[in-house]
């Protein structure tokens, strides 16, 4: 077994099978092999990854999420994107989150940034731990991050997002101590674009901030309780 590893990380493992033992020559080659792959790697993560957290960048955000929904099986034809019984209920949906640090301008008034950024970084790891594999972390601006999920429920999405406010908030942060997130989410809805989908989960994190900070806001559960109107079902008169 050979470790796949980038510059920042391990990310998966090379099993070879053979029947004998290699020989030094082949673990030479093999190790070349490897190192073509950490070099490569390397120059990805360059472009696609912030330098701070080693999340992915914002000017990825787009390409990446037009490419992953359009793969999640999407069974709803409802131009609204409103779920409804006839879907399957093993489809994946995908998920759109926005996660804001809570006054962390104060962070950096009281500690300094470079404090701030040791914060930011272990947020983001944080954030790799409360969320799957194949769930996208994004560091969109400063103190703003984006995940993009698949899961099959509204409940399962609702409970990773709890999940990664809570495990936040109870860490101690070296210095700093506890901090707090406010996260807005939404899903994608077919046909929809990275920024209908991000706007509609800023607005949610919005609400969560102005609703005492600290807890997390679905934008579907919104509508449903009247609290927001969904602009997309007016959209067309509001063009006339
Ligand atoms: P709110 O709860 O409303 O989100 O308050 P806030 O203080 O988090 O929000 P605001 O947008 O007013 O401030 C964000 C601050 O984030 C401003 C800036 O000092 C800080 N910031 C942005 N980017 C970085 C960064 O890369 N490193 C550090 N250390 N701080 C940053
Ligand atoms: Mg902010
Ligand atoms: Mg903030």
């Amino acid at each position: 077994f050979f470790p796949l590893q980038t510059d920042r990380e391990v990310v998966g493992v090379l099993e070879l099978e053979t029947s004998q033992a290699l020989s030094a020559e082949q673990l030479r080659l093999v190790s070349s092999v490897l190192r073509v792959y950490k070099n490569f790697q390397g120059l990805l993560d360059y472009s696609e990854r912030d330098t701070l957290t080693g999340l992915l960048n914002r000017k990825t955000f787009d390409e990446s999420f037009l490419r992953s929904t359009a793969k999640a099986p999407q069974s709803d034809p409802s131009p609204t994107g409103h779920r409804d019984a006839r879907r399957s209920p093993t489809s994946m949906e995908a998920w759109l989150g926005v996660v804001d640090i809570d006054h962390f301008k104060s962070v950096n008034d009281r500690f300094g940034h470079l404090i701030g950024d040791e914060v930011l970084l272990l947020l983001a790891r944080l954030m790799r731990s409360s969320f799957r594999f194949h769930d996208q972390l994004y560091r969109f601006g400063g103190e703003e991050f984006v995940v993009l999920m698949f899961t099959g429920a509204a409940e399962h999405a609702t409970a990773a997002f709890e999940r990664m406010r809570a495990n936040v908030a109870r860490y101690a942060f070296p210095r700093v101590g506890n901090i707090s997130v406010s996260i807005g989410f939404t899903a994608v809805r077919p046909g929809d674009t990275p920024a209908a989908a991000f706007e509609r989960a800023d607005k949610a994190v919005y609400y969560a901030k102005q609703n005492g900070r600290n807890q997390i806001a679905s934008h579907g559960d919104l509508i449903a309780r009247g609290v927001f109107t969904d602009e997309s079902r007016t959209g067309d008169m509001e063009l006339f």
